[in-house]
């Protein structure tokens, strides 16, 4: 039975010879798997320099890419989930919230703040897919609703980054309500003539998608994004046909008419500061 021994050491390093590299300075590119390190992660926008893939970052690092100097206010930053059903899958949904705050230190899945963009007001309102797969619930709707609502008052173009597995079923219909009132107040927004940017990320999809995610005066997407509604899984069993290819990638949506551009997150503070810049003249 010698097949299964092992005949040589696996590993030959021993404890003291070993280095190690503090956790979250090092990282592994997704798709090309060359080691990126925290410092040029930043450097590069967390874009890797390699292969250009856009790595998935939350509104922590969207609010320091855009805002000058990373100075900004929060907005709405207390707004907490309730449980108006009730609600229990595998663990009851109060739960789940608290597990949430606690992994990742956020209230919801959504920041919303007013800074400024190369000297211009700007409010964005950005998702966290981190927290419970940056479902919309109601505290999603809400902020997106009040910040806009603030953006009417104080005349300030509104820059949504979604990033989105859809609505939050733990709030149920709560969530699909969302998509009426996010979508009757860009409404408003847009009578007051007050520019909407909606940018997709990796991914953005089903409610958020089907809502203020394509509600855009443009919409712009970052390169290699999912976005679509229904997974392609269950779009493939219900038409019993091969999906075409890149299907659901921002490359074939902008071919197909649903995206205005698509734009690198190196240059994307560049091109909208000058896109505010144009509206507001
Ligand atoms: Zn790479």
């Amino acid at each position: 039975m010698a097949w299964f021994k092992r005949s040589t050491k696996g590993i030959f390093t021993s404890t003291e010879d070993k280095k190690e590299a503090p956790d979250g300075v090092w990282n592994k590119c997704p798709n090309c798997k060359k080691a990126l390190h925290y410092s040029e992660q930043v450097e590069h926008k967390y874009v890797c320099q390699y292969c250009d893939y856009h790595l998935r970052v939350g509104s922590k690092e969207y609010f320091e890419i855009f805002f000058d100097d990373n100075a900004f206010a929060e907005l709405f930053g207390n707004l907490t989930s309730g449980d108006p059903l009730n609600f229990t899958d595998t663990k009851s949904y109060k739960n789940r919230l608290v597990e949430s705050y606690k992994k990742t230190g956020l209230k919801d899945a959504i920041r919303a703040a007013h800074g400024k963009i190369d000297g211009q007001d700007l409010v964005i309102a950005c998702m966290d897919f981190s927290f419970i797969g940056g479902s919309m619930g109601s505290v999603v709707g809400e902020k997106i609703a009040r910040s806009i609502d603030y953006c009417i008052e104080h005349k300030i173009p509104f820059l949504m980054i979604s990033k989105s597995g859809g609505a939050r079923m733990m709030e149920a219909a709560f969530s699909l309500m969302q998509m009426a009132k996010t979508s009757a107040k860009l409404a408003l927004l847009s009578k007051a003539k007050i520019p909407y940017i909606s940018l997709l990320t990796d991914p953005t999809t089903g409610g958020v998608t089907a809502s203020y995610a394509m509600l855009g005066d443009i919409n712009i997407a970052e390169p290699g994004a999912l976005i679509g509604f229904a997974g392609p899984r269950v779009i493939k069993e219900t038409i019993k046909k091969d999906l075409p290819k890149g299907f659901q990638t921002s490359e074939f949506v902008l071919e197909h008419g649903f995206l205005d551009f698509i734009v690198d997150r190196r240059e994307i503070k560049n091109k909208l500061s000058t896109f505010i810049r144009i509206m507001n003249n």
